[in-house]
């Protein structure tokens, strides 16, 4: 996402600062008219849980009023002050801010347009009283002196590890460790809440490692980032898998998680008297499983947003001499040098999967359903992610942190229009490129309102290929292309519904990840999964992404209709950016802060 900053001036100083000064008066003055009347009639304002205990967007002044009516008196807003230079470009005059609540310190964004807001990005760095400890903070390590009982740092890890989960009982138990479950307990540890993480591979990083051989992350590095620790800056710009996994193993073990592998959990059951609930997971410590029961406060799913496999059935499976594979199941293509293979699906991994077999010398088809979404890595880098994630930006000063909040401070609602003047130019930039994807007879798309790539992700989840070099396979014909639904599986292939028959030895299904709430349903039942309702989307009513409008992802990082029920996870950059929300909101129950919930999102949709 681009941002042009003009220089810096005075004016704008000026204007920002009135303007800051102004909403603080009204704010102090409880005088909701008067705070109203500092916004512009198309407005929206962004809360990451400093107002809300909530990730809530308030579109124009009306909800704008009702927000302040519900919560001033609570959140006591005090100290908002302009941070750095303000800037101006187009029209709009942009500025950081900081400012407190009763119980917390923030960091905010406006943007004015003639003196008005007409985007508010407000979001919780830190509770008072409960900050991390962090550089002239930090934990001393040592206790300088003499102590006969002393306890080291090992044995004091040995002895967490031997009670957490035994004999004392942790806050939170995360399902799923995923980079997101790790990030998030990473983000815990720091705020003194115990976490386990529930993990059913054997090490940290194993869901990367049973990935297709040929993966290596399709977003670079600048935009991948786990709390606390950037990667290294000789770090690779699009990090192999295996790399990946292998820093998730040691992120985890540096940031001393309390990660509990080969552990699958089974089931879920919340006790409405006691807050708590009961966790029945299967523990392999290496002398085979045991059941072990948790009493977590709190439960955190981040079983993956695309984790559980969407196995579709077609008839005649069961005749189909050759192999059937899921795409989460596909190794690679090793054995299969001069073999058949048919990969039935056109986005992301169908791609990166057509393209290694092709390399392995395989003679590849790939069957596309529907139209994708595709997008050059360099194009994507150059025009959508560079102004913010890249080594122009952090030479620019833009740290990773200010990027993330820059990407926060869009609403939603108006992020279609930021994002589409980049793949219009795309368009036109690739358009011969395009154009032989085209006369090879793929079927492309930029989104519903061409949008691109990003809002199909938020929306959807799929339907897209960061192209890193197979599209140029199909382009050219060295992995043929078929168009059309699987009829059925014949003994030697399939049949499209047109009747075409192809000839295959092994079938992959790339055909994508069902929603989480489909995993956690097995955990925690279908009734207490259709009160939560469908986990991911906006309701932007586009294609699988079903209204009503949500403005927030559905379900992701706030409170759910289910008490003490949390849903974390999403690429490197959103498990980063919100386990830090999800985490404070996690602590401030831990300390019995009062956390009133304004707008509490309904239940949509059962998928
Ligand atoms: C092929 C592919 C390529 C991708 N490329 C990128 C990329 O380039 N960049 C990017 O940011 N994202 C990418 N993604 C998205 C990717 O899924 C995530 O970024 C990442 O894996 C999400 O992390 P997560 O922790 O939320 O989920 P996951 O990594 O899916 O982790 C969820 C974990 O939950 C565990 N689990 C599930 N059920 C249970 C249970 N009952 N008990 C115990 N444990 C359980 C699973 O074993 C798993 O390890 C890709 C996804 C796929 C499938």
């Amino acid at each position: 996402m681009t941002q042009t900053l003009d220089r810096p001036g005075s004016d704008v100083g000026a204007r920002v600062e009135s303007w800051v000064s102004a909403f603080q008066d009204a704010l102090t003055a409880r005088d909701v008219d008067r705070v109203v009347s500092l916004f512009a009639s198309e407005c929206y304002w962004r809360d990451l849980v400093a107002f809300t205990w909530n990730i809530k967007t308030v579109e124009g002044t009306d909800e704008v009023a009702d927000l302040l009516r519900s919560v001033l008196d609570g959140v006591d807003p005090t100290k908002f002050a302009v941070s750095g230079e303000a800037s101006s470009a187009d029209g709009v005059d942009d500025a950081w801010l900081t400012f407190e609540t009763a119980v917390g310190r923030g960091t905010g964004h406006v943007r004015l347009v003639d003196g008005k807001a007409w985007t508010l990005l407000t979001t919780l760095d830190e509770l008072k009283g409960h900050e991390e400890s962090q550089r002239e903070n930090r934990p001393k390590g040592t206790l300088h002196g003499a102590d006969p009982d002393r306890e080291t740092w090992k044995e004091e890890r040995e002895r967490e590890a031997e009670e957490l989960g035994y004999s004392r009982q942790p806050e939170v138990v995360i399902v799923g460790g995923g980079q997101g479950g790790i990030a998030l307990s990473a983000r815990l540890r720091q705020l003194g809440v115990e976490a386990i993480v529930v993990e059913r591979n054997e090490r940290p990083g194993d869901s990367w490692r049973k990935r297709y051989k040929s993966l290596a992350l399709h977003d670079p590095v600048w935009y991948d980032h786990l709390p606390y620790m950037p990667f290294p800056d000789n770090w690779p710009v699009f990090a192999p898998k295996d790399k990946i996994a292998d820093w998730l193993e040691m992120y985890a073990r540096v940031m001393e998680i309390n990660y509990w592998g080969s552990t699958t959990a089974e089931s879920a059951t919340f006790d409405e008297a006691e807050g708590r609930w009961t966790v029945e997971v299967q523990r392999d410590r290496g002398n085979g499983p045991e059941e072990v029961v948790l009493r977590p406060r709190q439960l955190v799913f981040a079983m993956g947003v695309s984790g559980k496999p969407n196995k579709v059935e077609f008839p005649g499976m069961d005749r189909f001499r050759g192999e059937i594979q899921h795409s989460s199941e596909h190794a690679g293509p090793t054995g299969y040098e001069g073999k058949k293979i048919v990969v039935v699906g056109s986005n992301n991994s169908a791609f990166d999967i057509c393209g290694s077999a092709w390399e392995a010398g395989a003679d590849v088809t790939m069957v596309q359903r529907s139209s994708t979404h595709i997008i050059k890595s360099d194009t994507l880098m150059e025009l959508a992610l560079g102004g913010l994630y890249s080594e122009e930006a952090v030479r620019s000063g833009i740290t990773t942190r200010t990027a993330d909040l820059v990407f926060a401070s869009l609403p939603y609602r108006i992020m279609a229009g930021f994002q589409k003047p980049a793949y219009d130019e795309a368009k036109v930039r690739d358009a011969e490129y395009y154009q032989r994807l085209r006369d090879a007879g793929f079927d492309l798309d930029f989104g519903d309102d061409e949008s691109g790539l990003f809002m199909k992700y938020l929306r959807r989840g799929s339907g897209y290929y960061i192209d890193v070099g197979a599209a140029e396979l199909v382009a050219d014909g060295r992995v043929k292309l078929a168009k059309g639904q699987v009829a059925e599986f014949t003994e030697t292939g399939v049949r499209l519904d047109d009747g075409t028959e192809l000839e295959a030895d092994l079938v992959v299904l790339a055909t994508g990840y069902r929603s989480m709430i489909t995993s956690v349903a097995d955990l925690i039942g279908s009734d207490m999964a259709t009160k939560v309702g469908k986990v991911w989307g906006l309701g932007s009513d586009t294609t699988k992404d079903p209204g009503p409008w949500e403005g927030e992802q559905r379900n992701m990082w706030k409170p759910t209709q289910q008490q003490n029920l949390w849903f974390h996870g999403g690429n490197l950059h959103q498990s980063r950016h919100y386990s830090l929300y999800l985490a404070l909101q996690l602590k401030a129950r831990q300390e019995g802060i009062d956390t009133p919930v304004y707008a509490l999102q309904s239940s949509h949709h059962a998928e």
